[in-house]
């Protein structure tokens, strides 16, 4: 059974989300050591620890695996106009990979974004070009970076400690300014917006930006 999530943040937009950290082999800088985006992330805090928001996250990580799985999602789709792959979580096995390739090859009337970590694998390149190459699908590579560094052509979001930190040539995210929500914004769903700049959020975030500058 297709489990879909929806946070508050995005105007009521659907996502598919798998837990945390396990999901997120992107997020390891060295063993033990998570890379600075994901220091405070938000998806291992607040509601995301209680068990009724676990669980749907467990059960996606076995049911993509069913035969009949990308079928489902294709018909879960029906009446979405824009679909966020993980609120939380990442694309972590090429099997998966393949499955939402097909999934957004078949839904054309769906904007997908997909951000993600899983281009630091070669062996996610061909799909995630794959992927890029679809009219109705927006791949954003997200920096490691909560300061602010990217790479141009290559990321296209990236973490700023104030809204005040955003630079030429990044679109400024303005949930902050309107309660945390979307707002009506869909640049995040837009392939002609290269690289979008996220206002850190958070108490644990702020602190590991504190860290790091003292550093
Ligand atoms: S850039 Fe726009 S669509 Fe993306 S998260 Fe911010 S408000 Fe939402």
């Amino acid at each position: 059974m297709i489990k879909i999530s929806i946070t508050s943040k995005l105007d009521g937009i659907r996502s598919w989300s798998l837990q945390a950290l396990d999901t997120c082999p992107g997020s390891i800088a060295s063993p033990g050591e998570l890379v600075d985006a994901c220091r405070g992330c938000y998806a291992t805090t607040g509601n995301y620890r209680f068990a009724n928001v676990k669980a749907p996250r467990a059960h996606n990580k076995e049911d993509w695996q069913r035969l009949e799985w990308s079928d489902d999602m294709v018909a879960a789709l029906d009446s979405d106009r824009y679909f966020r792959w993980f609120d939380s979580g990442d694309m972590y096995a090429l099997g998966l990979a393949e499955k939402m390739l097909d999934v957004m090859t078949r839904t054309p009337w769906v904007k997908h974004w997909l951000p993600t970590r899983m281009h630091k694998f070669p062996k996610f390149r061909r799909v995630l070009e794959q992927m890029a190459a679809l009219p109705n699908v927006s791949v954003r590579f997200s920096s490691d970076s909560v300061t602010g560094e990217y790479t141009k052509g290559l990321h296209g979001s990236v973490i700023i400690p104030t809204p005040e930190d955003v630079k030429k040539g990044m679109t400024l995210c303005q949930a902050y300014a309107n309660e945390g929500k979307c707002s009506g914004c869909r640049a995040c769903y837009d392939k002609k917006v290269k690289t979008i700049a996220y206002p850190a959020h958070g108490v644990t975030m702020h602190k590991v930006i504190r860290i790091i500058k003292a550093a």
